[in-house]
C-alpha cells in the first residue's frame, strides 16, 4: 500500500546564509521525487542551532529555491496545513514527543552538570556519555524537575543487538546498537536537537521519502529507532553521493571554496542562468537511462527522474562542463531575453554605439555573462596595439601591403552613408575585387584598426555597425597614421 501513495519529500536546510550547491542539488532530487510521483513537496527551515543563526538567511533559500522554479505546497512563506514551517516556532511539539518518549522508556531525564560532563571528556575525549541518569529512580527525576534542575533529555539507546534501514541508494545499513549514544534530544535551553525534531517533523508531516546528503547515512539508524519507538512507520531513505571538487593537482576531495564558487549566489553572480546550474547538477549523481541526451528543462527532469537511477558514487563537479553547459543556455536564450539578463553585467556604453548590434554579437559568444565586459572592452576604448598586428599568413597580408589595404578600407568606408553590415560587407568586397586584392586581407586590416586585437566577437564591418561611422574613421585613421601611410 505504502508504494502506491504518492510520495511526499522536504527539503529542511539549516539557515546558513547561502545556498551551497550540494544543498541545492539536494532541494532538486528532493523536489523531482516528489513532483515525479504527483505527489507534495515541502520546505522546512531547521533553525535549532542558536549558534549559527544568520540575520536573511531564510530569504536566501525561499529566493533561491524561487529563481530555480522548485515551487514547494507547503513551505513558511506558503503555508499549508502541517505549519509552521520553521522549527523555532514549534518547540512546544517537541516538548510534548520527547515527554511521550520519557513516557515509553526509549528517553530520559539528565541532570548532569556542564561540569561533570567536561569532565567526562577531559578523562576520555572518546568515550561520551556515560549514561550517568539512564537509571535515576522515578521519585528522583520527579524531585530534580520539581526543584527546577536544569536537565537534558537522551535518547535511550539499546545496548545490544544491530539496528539497521534499508537506503534507496546505498542499499541495506546497519550498526551495532552498542556503539550508539545516548545522544541528545532536547537541550537544557528548551530547544531540540536536529536528531530529534526533524523526525518528528517528518512523521507529522507525513514524509514518505526522506532525501538528503550522504553525511546522515551512518546516524540514521538512531532516527529509525525513534521512529520505532513511537510505533511510527518509516520513511523509505534516499541519501545523495558525496560532491567532490576537482584541485589543480588533480587531486579530489569534498566540494569547497578551493575548488571554485559553491554557492547558488556566487554562480549567479558570476553570470550563470538558473536553468543551466540545474541542469547541470541534475547530473550529478543521478544518470537517465534510455536517453543519450543531457539536456533537460526542469519539467523534463521532473518526467525522468527515478530514484533507481541515482548512484552511490562520488560525483566530481567539473566547472568546465558547467560553463559549457551555460554557454549553450545562453545561446538558446531570446534575444529581449538575453539583453535583460546581460543588461547587468554591461558598463555605460557611448550614445552612437548600436547598443542592438552590439548585443547581437554577444549574444552568441559568452559562456558566462560576466565574460561580456571583457568581450566588448576594445568597443569603448581602442587598445594601444603595435603595428607588428596587421601582417598574416593567411590573409596574405603583409608589412609592405598593410597600409594600401588600410587606406582602401578607410577610403571605401568614408564615402558610405549606409553603414549597416551587410551594405559595408558589399561595398568593401567589391571595393577590392576593383582593386584586385583579396577580400579577406581588407578585412583583416579594417578589424585590426578598428579593435587593436587579432581576437574579436564579430568580424570588421559588423564591428564597424557597431561603432557608427565618426568612430569607424577616426580608427582607421589612427591605424593609418601607426602605419606611417
Ligand atoms: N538541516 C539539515 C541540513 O541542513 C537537514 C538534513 C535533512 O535533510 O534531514 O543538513
Amino acid at each position: 500500500m505504502k508504494e502506491m501513495t504518492p510520495p511526499v519529500t522536504r527539503f529542511a536546510p539549516s539557515p546558513t546564509g547561502y545556498m551551497h550547491i550540494g544543498n541545492l542539488r539536494t532541494a532538486l532530487y528532493s523536489y523531482l521525487i516528489a513532483r515525479h510521483g504527483g505527489g507534495r513537496f515541502i520546505l522546512r527551515i531547521e533553525d535549532t542551532d542558536r549558534e549559527r543563526l544568520v540575520p536573511g538567511a531564510t530569504d536566501i533559500i525561499i529566493k533561491t529555491l524561487a529563481d530555480t522554479g522548485l515551487h514547494y505546497d507547503e513551505g513558511p512563506d506558503v503555508g499549508g496545513e502541517h505549519g509552521p514551517y520553521v522549527q523555532s516556532e514549534r518547540l512546544g511539539i517537541y516538548k510534548e514527543y520527547a515527554e511521550e518518549l520519557v513516557r515509553r522508556g526509549a528517553a530520559y531525564y539528565c541532570f548532569c552538570t556542564k561540569e561533570r560532563l567536561e569532565q567526562l571528556h577531559e578523562e576520555d575525549a572518546t568515550g561520551g556519555y556515560d549514561r550517568h541518569c539512564r537509571d535515576l529512580s522515578p521519585e528522583e527525576v520527579e524531585r530534580n524537575l520539581a526543584a527546577g534542575m536544569p536537565y537534558v533529555i537522551r535518547q535511550r539507546m539499546p545496548l545490544t543487538g544491530t539496528t539497521g534501514y534499508h537506503d534507496e541508494v546505498f542499499g541495506d545499513i546497519s550498526v551495532e546498537n552498542a556503539e550508539l549514544q545516548d545522544q541528545i534530544l532536547m537541550k537544557a535551553d528548551g530547544y531540540p536537537t536536529y536528531n530529534f525534531c526533524h523526525v518528528v517533523d517528518d512523521h507529522l508531516m507525513g514524509v514518505t521519502h526522506v532525501v538528503r546528503g550522504s553525511e546522515y547515512l551512518i546516524s540514521t539508524p538512531k532516527y529509525v529507532l525513534l521512529y520505532d519507538a513511537f510505533g511510527w512507520e518509516r520513511p523509505h531513505y534516499v541519501h545523495l553521493p558525496l560532491l567532490m571538487g576537482r584541485a589543480e593537482d588533480g587531486t579530489v576531495s569534498k566540494l569547497s571554496k578551493r575548488h571554485g564558487a559553491v554557492s547558488f549566489q556566487d554562480l549567479l553572480a558570476d553570470g550563470y542562468l538558473p536553468e543551466a546550474i540545474i541542469n547541470y547538477i541534475a547530473l550529478l549523481g543521478w544518470c537517465p537511462k534510455e536517453t543519450e541526451s543531457e539536456f533537460f528543462s526542469l519539467r523534463e527532469l521532473e518526467e525522468l527522474f527515478t530514484v533507481e537511477a541515482v548512484n552511490k558514487s562520488p560525483a566530481v563537479f567539473d566547472y568546465e562542463k558547467l560553463l559549457w553547459f551555460n554557454g549553450e543556455y545562453i545561446r538558446k536564450l531570446p534575444f529581449p531575453v538575453f539583453c535583460e539578463k546581460v543588461a547587468p553585467y554591461l558598463p555605460a556604453l557611448p550614445e552612437n554605439m548600436n547598443r542592438e548590434k552590439l548585443l547581437l554579437l554577444l549574444s552568441t559568444r559568452l559562456s558566462k555573462l560576466s565574460e561580456a565586459e571583457e568581450k566588448i572592452g576594445f568597443f569603448l576604448s581602442l587598445p594601444a596595439y603595435g603595428p607588428e598586428l596587421f601582417p598574416n599568413k593567411k590573409n596574405k597580408v603583409t608589412p609592405e601591403n598593410a597600409p594600401a589595404l588600410l587606406a582602401l578600407a578607410e577610403k571605401t568606408v568614408r564615402g558610405m552613408d549606409d553603414f549597416t553590415n551587410d551594405a559595408l560587407f558589399s561595398a568593401l568586397s567589391a571595393a577590392a575585387e576593383a582593386a584586385g586584392v583579396k577580400a579577406g586581407a581588407v578585412f583583416w586590416c579594417a578589424r585590426i584598426a578598428l579593435s587593436g586585437q587579432t581576437v574579436t566577437p564579430g568580424g570588421a564591418t559588423e564591428i564597424m555597425e557597431v561603432l557608427g561611422k565618426d568612430e569607424s574613421l577616426a580608427r582607421l585613421g589612427k591605424a593609418l597614421t601607426l602605419l606611417g601611410a
